[in-house]
């Protein structure tokens, strides 16, 4: 065995042959979706698999963080192959949580699945002989910026810096030995994304929690008394939504503000209304301007009633850049197996995702791969094709890892010494830390 070739068909086979376990890991996480930073049972069956395969592991990294290492003996680059934990709040999806809500309404079960395959196929001591380097497979918290008052309370607590997983596993030095990280994301519509898809870019995103602090009357008998929060916060998101037309296309600016508490009784003039947003766009100066633009449109609701309103602002997600060199590979693996139609190169796309943040330290991939029907984060979402969704992402991320690291790891050497990161390891942190940002502002005051 000494051909590339011949150990991508090694890897292949042995995730063929476990593909009722794959599929039983991903159904599983399926019907126990846990919001992120909460995924305990999800890492307790991940490091349970890491055990079963006799890897070295460690847990609770960012709280529910699992990582396991492979050495090959032999020098080389060390290559991340992640998978996310975390579900979303999707009440009425089918496979809700009854308790929590929380259902897997974005595939991350099967990022999961796909990783434990991948895991089992490169824990195979015939397969390592034939890889230089190091391969780190990490389980990740909370991808989705969700519970943003939750998360703020862990930060307050001292158990995060950062509310989002990947932020927070930088800060905490677990990508410091890695040199080029890459996961799968599963997708729908197969028609607009084919069976694999690799975007040029994502957007970034800040996220900003605000409230407005009015004062409270009795709404029949002494309204005049009051100052309404509420047609505060209202004035703040028309200024917002004023705004659009003034963001340019190709800067791929989202504000999508919700109301997260309106008031307390309805016969009370609301003092406390609150509300999320995230502030996206496809550079962290495009962020950075509308930001500023959003946080002008807040100050002038509460300026209209002569309320006040106190504005956070969150380190989010960097935009995220697909490594051209690693997407090339892992489009190739893939048609090889659905051919030519079977591969999109997508341009840019306006989700977010903290996959960007390690994209900008160190070549990155975040392709995606079908499986899945119905819309991203809504109750129609689901897992289809298991085939698909499960068993083909393990064997993607195996032959990314085969081609990465076998042949002296000459591939993944190559590309780590052609990237040029957009920023290094501190400059990110500076960054993300000078993102938080916290501001009163009163009429006057
Ligand atoms: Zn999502
Ligand atoms: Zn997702």
């Amino acid at each position: 065995m000494n051909t590339i070739a011949d150990l991508k068909q090694r890897v292949a086979d042995a995730i063929d042959d476990r593909q009722d376990e794959i599929i039983a890991i991903g159904e599983t996480i399926m019907g126990r979706p846990e919001l992120g930073f909460k995924e305990f049972e999800t890492a307790a069956l991940v490091a349970q698999t890491f055990a079963e395969l006799e890897l070295d592991h460690r847990t609770g990294l960012a709280i529910t963080g699992v990582s396991a290492r492979i050495e090959t003996g032999r020098p080389g680059p060390t290559l991340a192959l992640i998978g996310e934990l975390d579900a979303l709040t999707v009440p009425g999806h089918p496979r809700e949580d009854p308790t929590t809500h929380a259902a897997h309404a974005c595939g991350h079960n099967a990022q999961i699945a796909g990783l434990m395959g991948a895991a089992a196929a490169l824990s195979d001591p015939r397969v390592q002989r034939e890889l230089s380097g190091t391969i780190v497979l990490m389980a990740v918290p909370a991808e989705e910026y969700v519970e943003v008052e939750y998360r703020y309370g862990l930060q307050l607590a001292g158990e995060l810096e950062f509310l989002g997983g990947k932020p927070e596993l930088i800060a905490r030095g677990e990508f410091d030995e890695v040199d080029l990280a890459m996961m799968i994301h599963t997708h729908a519509q197969p028609d607009a994304n084919g069976m694999a898809a690799v975007t040029a870019s994502n957007n970034g995103c800040v996220v900003k929690q605000i409230r407005y602090v009015g004062v409270a009357s009795h709404a029949g008998a002494a309204p005049e008394r009051g100052v309404n929060a509420l047609y505060a916060a209202q004035l703040g998101m028309a200024g917002i939504n004023a705004l659009r037309e003034t963001f340019r296309d190709e800067d791929a600016v989202r504000v999508h503000p919700i109301i997260t508490h309106g008031g307390d009784l309805v016969n009370v003039i609301p003092a406390d209304v609150r509300l999320e947003t995230y502030v996206r766009g496809k550079t962290t100066d495009v962020i950075d301007a509308a930001s500023a633009t959003v946080d002008r449109a807040l100050r002038a609701g509460a300026m209209a009633l002569d309320a006040e309103v106190e504005i956070r602002s969150l380190p989010g997600y960097l935009p995220l850049v697909n490594n051209s060199a690693m997407a090339e590979l892992f489009l190739a693996n893939q048609r090889g197996v659905h051919g030519e139609d079977g591969i999109k190169r997508l341009g840019h796309r306006t989700g977010s995702t903290d996959m960007g943040d390690v994209s900008h330290i160190m070549p990155a991939l975040h392709p995606s791969m079908a499986g899945a029907t119905g819309t991203n984060h809504a109750t129609d979402w689901d897992i289809v094709d298991s085939q698909m969704a499960y068993v083909e992402p393990a064997k993607a991320l195996a032959w990314m890892a085969v081609d990465l690291l076998g042949n002296d790891a000459r591939t993944a050497r190559r590309i780590v010494d052609d990237f040029e990161p957009l920023m290094t390891r501190d400059e990110y942190l500076a960054y993300q830390r000078g993102v938080m940002r916290e501001e009163r502002w009163a009429h006057g005051g």
